[in-house]
């Protein structure tokens, strides 16, 4: 498979020759068709075999320039450390197009966090429990939520955020489309997919 069977724009094409990925990895030559196509999609991958480009590459393709303040997709990860490493990655792979990434999570000041919301975001990546905090307070707004990734769902869970993340999906638009990654699958997460996801498609490697 080659990167040149997708429909992939200009600003693509050049992040990934910067990046010097050669050809989609078997997780992204999957996935890309899939969540292009606008269906929901359960991934089975384990870190390290490309999944975040596996969900970010069609997200940035159809994302087109907004002046909006509103988030319009929504990552959700369970922990600090992978908000942080998921803003950087997708900043790299986004370096070529004008959006805006901005990543929160817990155990920082909620009133900066605010503050960089309210200058305007496309891309929100986010742990369950500071997301849910800065929505009860109306800092974020999930009108314009089109498409949401829940990445490592099996963490999540196991790490006790079943509450948090089912009150965040209740609270967003329904019609948008889901993505999830898992490196296993679970009970608690068939459930969890039985309860929020509509006739998805799974992919595994
Ligand atoms: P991930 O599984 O998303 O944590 O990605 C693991 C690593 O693979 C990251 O350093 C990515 O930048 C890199 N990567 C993602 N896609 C490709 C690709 N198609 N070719 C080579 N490396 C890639």
């Amino acid at each position: 498979e080659s990167f040149s069977e997708f429909a992939i724009n200009n600003q693509l094409r050049n992040a990934i020759a910067d990046l010097g990925f050669e050809k989609p990895t078997p997780i992204q030559a999957q996935s890309f068709p899939v969540i292009m196509s606008g269906t929901d999609m359960v991934g089975i991958a384990q870190t390290g075999t490309g999944k975040t480009f596996a969900y970010m590459l069609p997200i940035l393709q159809e994302l087109k320039f907004s002046k909006d303040t509103h988030p319009r997709v929504l990552i959700l990860v369970p922990t600090r450390e992978l908000v942080l490493q998921g803003v950087e990655e997708i900043e790299k792979f986004g370096k070529y197009s004008s959006i805006r990434v901005l990543g929160v999570f817990g155990g920082t000041n909620i009133n900066r966090q605010k503050e960089a919301v309210a200058e305007g975001v496309d891309i929100l990546v986010a742990t369950p429990g500071r997301l849910y905090d800065l929505v009860i307070s109306r800092a974020i707004q999930f009108k314009g939520i089109k498409k949401m990734v829940i990445d490592e769902v099996d963490v999540m869970l196991d790490l006790g955020f079943r509450f948090q993340l089912t009150n965040i999906l209740e609270l967003l638009p329904k019609k948008r489309q889901n993505i999830m990654f898992s490196a296993t699958m679970t009970d608690d997460v068939n459930a969890f997919i039985h309860d929020f996801f509509i006739a998805p498609k799974t992919v595994s490697v």
